[in-house]
Formats: structure tokens, sequence, C-alpha cells
């Protein structure tokens, strides 16, 4: 007992101070793209090396910069390094929604990566919770879901029941390559490439998996809690 109160205080206060400092990223992470004449689609890009690889010299390279999240699927498609940022939900909902969200997490078929970067989101450095956002287990005490995977056929129906139950107003999430447009997996006949077509998303959070910090802007700017957006 008294080791554990002794690491307690040695550890001291671990939580982020995000969004009032920014997050540092060290060099060789991912986040979004500069590109050389290129149009990338965020929605479809996992952010590996082999592309970045296969390119010739110059076309594609990654920045630091975590913040990816859009309220439109088309502002996903970055052009000349341009990037339209998520805006807020419209008066109403932001009433409704913006000191207490509740969302269900579907979990439609993804490999669990980008559920594992949500469930991070829950810990002492992110505690997600300090924003009035925390996920619930029925549907029907949710105000929207947080969906991953690409909507595999064997979790199309559980998907549209689930949403189906949360009620109305309810908001969408897409987290990841997979849920906003099939990921890896696009084109299988097993898929239903993302939720695009079956649910009306009113956020898109690339990332293959997505990092916490860009999950959390994304959410942030949803419900109106940052400054007005820096490109
Ligand atoms: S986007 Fe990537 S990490 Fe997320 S579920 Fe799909 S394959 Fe896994």
């Amino acid at each position: 007992m008294w080791q554990i109160l002794k690491n307690r205080i040695k550890q001291g206060y671990r939580t982020c101070r995000y969004p009032k400092e920014e997050p540092v990223f060290p060099a060789r992470f991912r986040g979004r793209p500069i590109t050389n004449g290129l149009a990338v689609d965020l929605g479809k890009l996992l952010f590996n090396e082999d592309i970045k690889q296969a390119l010739p010299p110059g076309v594609l390279d990654y920045s630091t910069d975590y913040r990816l999240a859009a309220t439109k699927r088309a502002d996903l498609v970055l052009n000349d390094n341009e990037l339209k940022l998520a805006s807020c939900l419209e008066k109403k909902m932001k009433q409704l929604f913006g000191r207490s969200l509740k969302l269900r997490a579907v979990c439609a078929g993804s490999c669990n990566g980008c559920d594992s970067e949500i469930q991070a989101l829950g810990n002492v450095v992110f505690d997600l919770s300090r924003f009035g956002i925390q996920f619930v287990a029925s549907p029907r005490h949710a105000d929207g879901l947080m969906i991953t995977g690409p909507v595999t056929k064997n979790m199309e129906y559980a998907l549209m029941k689930t949403y189906e139950a949360v009620p109305e107003p309810k908001i969408v999430i897409a987290v990841g390559a997979c849920a906003i447009s099939g990921g890896p997996f696009v084109n299988s006949p097993e898929v239903k490439n993302g939720t695009d077509g079956l649910l009306p998303v009113d956020l898109y959070i690339p990332g293959c998996p997505p990092h916490p910090f860009t999950i959390l802007d994304g959410l942030l700017r949803l419900l109106d809690r940052l400054e007005a957006p820096k490109i």
C-alpha cells in the first residue's frame, strides 16, 4: 500500500495540459501530409511509409500536425496542402451536447487499432471525461455513435439497429480510414466501405489509426471548445 502511494506521489500530475498547451510530437510522427502538387484524400490515406517511398522523392511527406478532423467528406481531400478543419455543431445541437456528450462506440469490423486509440482517451494522460465526454454502454443513453471499422456485412445490421436506438437528435463520428472509406479493406466483397452512404456522418477523423490527440481535437472542434482553426 505504502509503495503504491509512494509511486503515485513520485509520478505526480500526469494529465496533459491540452488544449491549453499544444502537444509535441517526435519528428517520426506521421501527421498531416505535405504534398507537392498531389491531391491526397485523407479519408483513404493510411499514413504509412510505403506510399511515400512508392512516389517520386519530395512528392509526399508527413508533418507532425495532428489536426485532421473534418465535418464534410469533401473537406478531407487535401488540395495545395490546405485543409478545412471541422466546424462546430449547429447552435441547437451545441446547446444540447456542448457540456455533456455521451457516445456509444461501435466496432464495425475494425482491426482494433482505432479502438485502442479511443480507449487511450480514457487514460490518465488524456482524461477525456474532464471535457464532459463519456462512453456509455447503451445506445439509448447516447447522444451519438463513434464508429470504427469498414462496416463488415456481418456488422451492418447491428450498426443500423444501434443507430436506430440512439434518440434524436444524434450525431455520428467516423474514426479511422476504415470507417471513412473502407481503409485497407476497401472494395472487399465483405465490407460496405465505411459509414458513408449508410449513415449521416457529422465528423470524420482520419488516420490508421488516428492519434488520441487527433480524435480529441476533432471532438473539441465539434463542440466548439477550441479556438478558430489555424491552418
Ligand atoms: S483505420 Fe487502420 S487502425 Fe483503424 S481499424 Fe482500419 S486498419 Fe485498423
